[in-house]
């Protein structure tokens, strides 16, 4: 395992400052270690910055997805859309709650779903019977569901074509969520990402842009939703319930008080955090522009504020992935093939029956992009290190 090898250079790490230290400890001389202030407090400020209505703060962003899958109503043998290139959450949120996900490919400039094959997607599982087979998994599924919604994946920090995509869902009263777990604060069109969808799903896990530890957030304008899931989270008690009343099948996704307290000083920093992580994605640009045999990550048009969360190059096909990527971390530098596509992971392959070739962007992708150590608080050495040994490599 990485944190088992010794590396000079991190793979991530977190950004606390003495600000959010005092902040947890200030919880441990209180008795409020769940459900206190800080959760208001944390809460509230995604709900500002966002500007969104309701700001839902949960135990982890898998958590989120999943209270969002709920509140949509989707559920058995249901179909949902999302693609096969991203973290495993996405599509397990679906699977929790015996929906079909319906994978599509994505675009292989940025990583996100494709519009253009969304639309025939909706098209074919809408109105026919037959051209519907092509989308669904080869086997495990009953093809009597029906389309519900889709589960649109902000990959590497980019929101995905929402405008393109909700033109497509919007006419048949499709649900969106806004997977954001891994674009806190990046911009599509000058909109916050996570407002983009019905549900808009954050994580911070401590690789994230902010941290709680372990945590999550749903933001969402609807506002029945927005009660059910905060009921949801709390063990289904509604508003009035006691503490042994439940008006819902609920779950304990709740944060506790000191992961809030860390969360809500991370956000009093989120414009420096973002800044960091900017500047070091900028040296990344620079120093690795004149390595030969890799593409480093571009911003598409529609993305008007970039959030980076991971720094992901892409090798030109035919260079050893493996092998470079020993030789890296023989130098002291960790790096990580990245996503590892979700229809080729074992109990989605067995459940499914997926062969290589049915979804090539992703997997072209699979194959060729390497995660390189990325956090605000790398220095610029750090990355010329790094640009350095790819280039001795390669
Ligand atoms: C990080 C992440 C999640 C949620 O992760 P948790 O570990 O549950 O907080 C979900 N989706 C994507 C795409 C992610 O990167």
């Amino acid at each position: 395992m990485d944190y088992l090898k010794k590396f000079s250079i991190p793979m991530s790490q977190p950004d606390i400052t003495e600000s959010e230290r005092e902040a947890v400890n200030s919880v441990l001389r209180t008795t409020y270690l769940s459900m206190g202030p800080y959760l208001n407090e944390f809460e509230n400020s995604l709900r500002e910055f966002t500007g969104s209505a309701h700001a839902i703060a949960v135990s982890s962003g898998t958590a989120g997805l999943h209270l969002s899958v709920r509140a949509a109503g989707w559920g058995d043998n249901d179909w949902v859309i999302t693609s096969p290139f991203s973290f495993v959450s996405s599509t397990n949120v679906l699977l929790y709650e015996r929906i079909t996900p319906i994978f599509v490919d994505v675009d292989p400039m940025t990583g996100n779903i494709d519009p253009q094959q969304v639309e025939q997607a909706v098209h074919d599982l809408t109105f026919s019977r037959a051209a519907a087979q092509k989308w669904l998994p080869p086997k495990g599924v009953s093809d009597s569901g029906q389309l519900k919604g889709m589960i649109a994946i902000d990959v590497f920090g980019q929101p995905a074509d929402f405008d393109a995509l909700r033109t497509i869902t919007d006419p048949f009263q499709l649900k969106v969520i806004e997977d954001s777990c891994e674009a806190l604060g990046a911009e599509y069109k000058n909109r916050k990402a996570g407002t983009l969808g019905d549900f808009g799903v954050f994580a911070f896990y401590p690789n994230k842009q902010i941290t709680t530890g372990e945590g999550g957030l749903v933001i969402t304008n609807h506002d029945e939703d927005a009660d059910k899931i905060r009921a949801m989270r709390n063990q289904g008690r509604a508003p009035g319930d006691t503490w042994l009343e439940h008006t819902y099948l609920g779950y304990n996704y709740r944060m506790d008080e000191l992961s809030a307290a860390l969360g809500a000083a991370q956000m009093k920093r989120i414009q420096e955090l973002m800044a960091a992580r900017q500047r070091v994605a900028d040296w990344y640009r620079a120093e690795l522009s004149s390595v030969p045999g890799i593409t480093c990550p571009v911003v598409a048009p529609t993305t008007t504020r970039s959030s980076w969360f991971v720094y992901v190059i892409r090798l030109d096909r035919g260079i050893d992935r493996k092998s470079l990527s020993e030789k890296l971390e023989a130098l002291g530098i960790p790096v990580r093939p990245y996503f590892s596509p979700i229809h080729f992971q074992p109990y989605i392959r067995e459940k499914f029956g997926y062969q290589k070739g049915r979804f090539p962007v992703t997997e072209d992708l699979g194959e060729r992009g390497l995660a390189l150590p990325f956090s605000g608080k790398m220095t610029e050495e750090q990355v010329q290190e790094i640009a350095s040994a790819l280039r001795q490599i390669l």
